[in-house]
């Protein structure tokens, strides 16, 4: 096992638990640093710093998406703070005049304590947005939740015009799922996928899941319909050495129209610009909130080199360097 691996496996598990993360929350000489390590990922943890981070990237040409950070939330009324602070970003979008939409998770909003809860919180945001002239994005989760993610959604499609999905590459289902949500309105957001899966429904990361991407990319930006590939692969995106987007969509005589590229804010935000430049339109996803904590540790997780930025950002709070 790799040193990368392995310390990527331990701050998937640090991610979870809830003993350190108590602990780094309440001693201010942890949370403090820890948080400006958070910073490069996050727009903030209340709803006005996220706007302030929101205004910066727009004026720097990127549009944006505003999640409040959390899911699997297992009590009721935990489950309508969270619509209620979804509002919240709802309003401060069309007050402030942002370019961004809205992302969430539904088990953030009740899925998982009850289905009809969850379906019922997202159509209050649903429409809220749809007055405001807003989209929201649902972002999809594990695997025992995909079915009813893609249930719910389709459900709102036959009421609203301006809900998205998250699909994941990285399942075997996900062409077939990607046929039936083309059929309905609302942009289509492509991932890789992040969770652990069970063994036999996902593909590792790995030649053969770029090779997925690619198929299921090329399926959604010649299909016409409204569509986010959200990826930070070079492999896929850049114009070097690949090519692999922008020399599709060269060859294809593509549309701009309906394509976005999009990004996690603090992550490769120099090959987002690249995909500016060239003339696409962008959006980074900004979330923002207190459980910034999980959020941080799988960005490090992911990509373990960015532990030595996040000693560096924690570093330069400390000692101001
Ligand atoms: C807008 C958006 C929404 C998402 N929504 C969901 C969702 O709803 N459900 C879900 O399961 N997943 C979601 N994801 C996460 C996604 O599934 C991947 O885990 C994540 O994007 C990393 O995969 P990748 O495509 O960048 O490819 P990878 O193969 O993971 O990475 C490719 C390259 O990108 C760079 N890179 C990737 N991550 C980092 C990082 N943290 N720091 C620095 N460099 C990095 C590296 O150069 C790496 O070699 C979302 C991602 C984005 C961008």
């Amino acid at each position: 096992m790799s040193l990368e691996f392995e310390a990527a496996e331990i701050l998937k598990q640090v991610a979870l638990d809830e003993e350190i993360k108590g602990f780094v929350l309440q001693h201010p000489s942890l949370y403090q640093p820890l948080l400006h390590a958070a910073l490069r990922f996050i727009g903030g943890e209340t709803l006005s710093d996220c706007v302030e981070t929101a205004k910066l990237l727009n004026q720097q040409g990127f549009s944006v998406t505003i999640d409040y950070m959390g899911e699997s939330t297992r009590d009721a009324d935990m489950a309508q703070q969270a619509t209620q602070e979804f509002l919240y970003v709802i309003q401060a979008i069309a007050g402030q005049n942002l370019d961004s939409s809205v992302s969430l998770d539904l088990s953030h909003i009740g899925m998982v304590i009850d289905a009809e809860l969850g379906y019922k919180n997202a159509c209050i945001l649903a429409e809220s947005a749809q007055s405001a002239g807003l989209e929201m994005m649902i972002s999809m989760e594990g695997t025992d939740r995909t079915n009813l993610i893609l249930e719910i959604h389709q459900r709102l499609c036959e009421t609203f015009d301006n809900v998205g999905i998250t699909l994941q590459a990285y399942l075997h289902r996900t062409p077939d799922d990607l046929e039936s949500v083309l059929q309905r309105p609302g942009k289509i957001r492509l991932v890789k996928g992040a969770y652990a899966t069970p063994d036999g429904l996902a593909k590792p990361r790995g030649a053969e899941l770029d090779q997925s991407y690619r198929q299921l990319m090329e399926r959604l930006l010649t299909s016409g319909h409204l569509c986010s590939i959200a990826t930070h692969d070079p492999a896929l995106l850049d114009p070097i050495p690949l090519k692999y987007a922008h020399q599709f969509v060269q060859e294809q005589g593509i549309n701009l129209d309906h394509i976005e590229f999009e990004m996690l804010k603090g992550v490769t935000q120099e090959r987002l610009e690249a995909m500016k430049n060239w003339g696409y339109r962008t959006r980074v996803y900004l979330p923002y909130g207190q459980e910034w904590h999980l959020y941080l540790c799988n960005r490090l997780a992911e990509h373990p080199p960015n532990i030595y930025q996040a000693i560096a950002d924690a570093a330069k709070y400390k000692y101001g360097r």
